[in-house]
Formats: C-alpha cells, sequence, structure tokens
C-alpha cells in the first residue's frame, strides 16, 4: 500500500479518527505502511492520520529504532497522573517545535494487531509520545496544546504550512 506522510492542515488530520473494530488485511497494510513512513522519516510515533488513513491505530517507538515499535489499536487514556513540560515536534508538521504540557504518568488501553489487550503504566517520554499520538487520532495537533503565548511564537510556521497547503490544490503534499 503506497501511503505517505500527509501534512497539516490536511483535514483528515483534524477531526477524530473511527475505531478499528477487528483487525482485516487492509489494515495491516496500513500498519505496514506506516513502519515504513516512520522509520525513513525517523520519527518515535506515526497515527495512521498521519498517512491519510482515519482510523483509531498508532505506532509507539520511544526509542526511534525499529524492532521496538509497538502497534496500538483503539487506544485508551484510563488515568493521568503529574504535568511535565517538553518540547515536541511532529512529522505532520516538520520542522516546528514548541513546549507542551503532558501527563507525566499514565495508564493505557489498548489492542495490538492480533487482538490482544494490553493495559500498562507509561511515564516520561514514552507517556509523551502515547499521549501526542493518541491526540492525532482525536484530530488534535500539538500546537493547540501550547500555551497562547508559545502558540504565538510558531504561528508564521503555522501559516506558512496553511500557504503550502493550499497551493498544492488541497493534496497537502509539500
Ligand atoms: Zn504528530
Amino acid at each position: 500500500m503506497a501511503l505517505d506522510i500527509v501534512y497539516w492542515p490536511d483535514p483528515v488530520l483534524t477531526r477524530p479518527a473511527s475505531p478499528v473494530g477487528s483487525v482485516d488485511e487492509e489494515l495491516r497494510s496500513v500498519v505496514a505502511a506506516m513502519r515504513r513512513v516512520m522509520f525513513r522519516l525517523k520519527g518515535v510515533g506515526l497515527a495512521a492520520p498521519q498517512v491519510g488513513v482515519g482510523r483509531r491505530v498508532m505506532l509507539v517507538c520511544p526509542s526511534g529504532a525499529p524492532g521496538d515499535e509497538e502497534v496500538v489499536v483503539d487506544p485508551e487514556i484510563l488515568e493521568r497522573h503529574g504535568e511535565v513540560e517538553g518540547d515536541e515536534g511532529c512529522l505532520s508538521l516538520p520542522g516546528l517545535y514548541g513546549p507542551v504540557v503532558r501527563a507525566e504518568r499514565i495508564r493505557v488501553r489498548y489492542r495490538d494487531l492480533d487482538g490482544r489487550l494490553h493495559e500498562r503504566d507509561l511515564e516520561d517520554f514514552p507517556a509523551r509520545v502515547f499521549q501526542h499520538e493518541h491526540d492525532h487520532l482525536e484530530g488534535v495537533m500539538f500546537p493547540d496544546r501550547m500555551t497562547p503565548t508559545a502558540r504565538a511564537e510558531v504561528e508564521d510556521q503555522l501559516q506558512a504550512f496553511r500557504a503550502a497547503y493550499a497551493a498544492k490544490d488541497g493534496s497537502g503534499r509539500a
């Protein structure tokens, strides 16, 4: 399946994704394509909307090392504890970085591609990656989580992404 990265403000990135339900061959193909895109672009996570697929599936790979990635299907964040600020970036907004406050520790539940249920506690960077990717499934981009002051500092960059998207006649490929 030939899927590639989709850039903000493609509308697939700003609307909630649909539950996966049962995993089929098409979803497995989507996940295989997501793996290729994430490692080619040296990401530590990737959500299906970022390759133009509005389903609730994401990859998390805090180490960035191929083989360490986990496939996360229909995730839920059950608990959030503490707050910590850290800089984030996004493969759908290349070159743009900014501070985001996230929960320091989370309890999550999801299924893998084989339907097995996982319930785990995550903290620090893995928790941040999970929250960032989970936001993508809700149609939320990380600048939406920045303080008004921090967001103002990246507004020119966001405007450039809007202009590039409009210039590509809505394809989102810049
Ligand atoms: Zn992202």
